[in-house]
């Protein structure tokens, strides 16, 4: 074996196959574990991760283009697994999936492409960030306690934590000032051995981090989208998959989700998309200002993007890399969403280097392990006890959530990438091809939709109702009603296309009339109208009582020989219709005044047709 002219002590071999993104190498097979990273030395220094081992060769998938590599180039061992690298500095970042910063890199080759090899550290040495420590010397430090804090955006408090599996006496600790992530923060004396910490940690992106205790899920995660939150809500640390078609809006609502929801941080995963749309989504980002703290949203936002003509390796890496991520910021007691869009793309990655590595394919030619592949990354979502406690010796909590899109071909939501995701998730929002064509958006099929967590937040949403005593209904039994509603609508879909709606009784015409103010006043939302495209609780509450006191009522109306067409010539009906472009969040009052309104129309028409009789 030849020892490597580049570093000591580093194992090194030469390859001696090369086909696609896969390399066999020559002499590294007794020095090398499954997944440890590989150099290729030479003129370009691509990286790679060990997948296969032999006793006479290893192979490697290369994160990089391999054109132009020769057989006999050299290959030396880097000893460890592919890391994320965590400190303050990440906020606000595009990396691509190994965790290359993308913004420099671009910034270094202003042509756009990326050059091969490019050796960045993911986050600046350079940058100093202001500490403040919150522990003292001599004091006993474990896993996940606070060792001090650095402001990294106005919104977020990036705690320095004692990393994973160490614990000590604390013999040096950095006074508050400006330190580099590199520079010493804390030494520890770990049995009678000193050891120094930095702010920086690594973290290998296959191994999840450790937590005490999972817990229930018990908040919901405001998405801002009514029919999310009303009939398939989310929780924090909830699992979600979008499955949908070609164009039926999946990156719509998970930019929707990025923008709104109420995570602390959101770590988004562009998979397989255009380097122009990714660009895009950037530039979103950075113009949006979020509507709860007035922050620009890029501030509370990881980008991580693999572009269609980044090399495979790289994109299967990057759901892995973005959950690692996610996971230390949910280490600091942090609410954390990561969005994968489209996990589809990540799933033909995984296909494609199965292929090259002659694998036996199994459904569609995906490998056999794509279900355990899938479930390792949904498995890291959850809300749980924190390892450490904070300053007051309390629990720390923290959550990551993750939903991840899928793009079945031609809409089959039977073939393998959806029909596994749905396995693994506790719920789906199904995108569906009709309604995007019939420009209901967003698209999701109230049918054959579903969410496992309306019974954990009943309770929460018990304590935000209104006190409305005419719509006395609270979130669990509006959701009741809705579905309802729309599946009796559904059930007359047939007949109503075969006799026409005015044959059917008043009572079904009146479900039908219902069932069309939920679908065009409360579900259909547009992502890109000013006041639509966020709804907070307060109003998606007020806007759906209103419908469903419009359902209350009209029943008594029907009872009392009054018929569907009178109930639909009353003039709020027009209003409740416009509720969702024309009353902003901050004006509920309007939406108390409309309430009122359709009250007070309704008594009318009742003295207008003498219902009551005159005592
Ligand atoms: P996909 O990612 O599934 O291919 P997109 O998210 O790009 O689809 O959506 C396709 C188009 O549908 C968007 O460009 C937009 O015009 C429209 N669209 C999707 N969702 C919405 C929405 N909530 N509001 C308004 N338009 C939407």
């Amino acid at each position: 074996m030849i020892k490597s002219k580049f570093k000591e002590n580093q194992a090194s071999g030469q390859i001696s196959a090369i086909t696609g993104s896969l390399i066999k190498i020559k002499g590294l097979e007794n020095n090398v574990r499954l997944h440890d990273l590989i150099k290729v030395l030479g003129a370009v220094n691509i990286l790679g991760e060990v997948i296969q081992i032999y006793s006479d060769h290893i192979v490697a998938q290369c994160f990089e283009n391999t054109t132009n590599l020769r057989i006999n180039e050299e290959v030396i061992s880097l000893n460890e697994p592919l890391s994320m690298e965590l400190a303050p500095g990440l906020l606000g970042k595009i990396f691509d999936g190994i965790q290359r910063p993308l913004q420099n890199a671009f910034e270094l080759f202003k042509e756009g492409g990326l050059k091969r090899g490019l050796e960045i550290n993911s986050i600046s040495r350079k940058t100093k960030w202001h500490f403040l420590p919150q522990k003292k010397i001599n004091e006993d430090v474990s896993s996940g306690d606070i060792i001090g804090t650095v402001q990294e955006t106005p919104l977020i408090d990036h705690k320095i934590m004692v990393p994973p599996f160490v614990s000590g006496k604390i013999s040096f600790i950095a006074s508050e000032g400006e330190y580099t992530i590199i520079d010493e923060i804390f030494r520890l004396k770990i049995n009678s051995k000193e050891q120094s910490f930095s702010m920086l940690q690594k973290w290998p992106v296959t191994k999840a981090r450790p937590f005490k205790e999972r817990r229930m899920p018990y908040e919901p995660l405001i998405t801002g989208i009514r029919v999310i939150d009303l009939l398939f809500p989310i929780t924090k640390g909830g699992t979600f998959g979008v499955p949908g078609g070609f164009g039926t809006g999946k990156t719509v609502i998970q930019q929707s989700l990025a923008k709104w929801c109420n995570a602390d941080i959101i770590v988004f995963v562009g998979c397989g998309e255009r380097g122009n749309e990714i660009a895009d989504v950037l530039n979103q980002f950075s113009e949006l200002i979020d509507p709860q703290t007035k922050r620009p949203l890029l501030e509370r936002i990881i980008l991580i993007a693999n572009t269609s003509n980044m090399p495979v390796s790289a994109r299967e890496a990057s759901i892995f890399s973005g959950v690692t991520i996610a996971e230390y910021f949910r280490d600091m007691g942090y609410d954390v969403a990561v969005l994968a869009d489209s996990t589809s793309r990540w799933a033909e990655s995984l296909r494609e280097i199965s292929g090259l590595l002659e694998e036996m394919p199994a459904e569609e030619g995906y490998p056999a392990y794509l279900p355990s592949r899938l479930s390792s990354f949904y498995e890291r979502a959850g809300i749980v006890e924190l390892l450490g406690t904070d300053l007051d010796e309390n629990q720390r909590i923290g959550s990551l959530t993750i939903i991840g899109s899928v793009s079945p071909p031609a809409g089959d939501f039977s073939e393998p990438v959806t029909a596994t995701t749905k396995n693994f998730v506790q719920g789906i929002w199904a995108l569906d091809a009709g309604l995007a064509y019939s420009k209901h958006y967003p698209a999701i099929n109230w049918l054959n939709s579903y969410s496992n967590y309306p019974e954990y937040i009943s309770e929460w949403w018990y304590e935000r109702d209104l006190d409305w005593v005419e719509s006395d209904i609270d979130w669990f039994d509006c959701r009741k009603q809705v579905n309802e509603i729309l599946s009796k609508d559904n059930e007359l879909k047939y007949i109503t296309q075969l006799i026409g709606v005015e044959n059917l009784p008043e009572e079904q015409q009146f479900i039908i009339f219902i069932a069309k103010l939920i679908k065009e006043g409360f579900l259909i939302q547009n992502a890109f109208d000013e006041i639509d495209s966020y709804t907070n609780t307060t109003k998606l509450l007020g806007m759906i009582k209103i419908i469903l006191l419009i359902f209350k009522e009209g029943k008594e109306l029907l009872k009392q020989g009054f018929i569907v067409n009178d109930i639909k010539k009353l003039n709020v009906i027009n209003s409740v219709l416009r509720v969702n472009r024309s009353i902003p969040n901050e004006e509920f009052h309007k939406l108390e005044n409309l309430k009122n309104k359709i009250l007070s129309e309704i008594e009318a028409l009742k003295l207008i047709r003498g219902v009551y009789k005159i005592k």
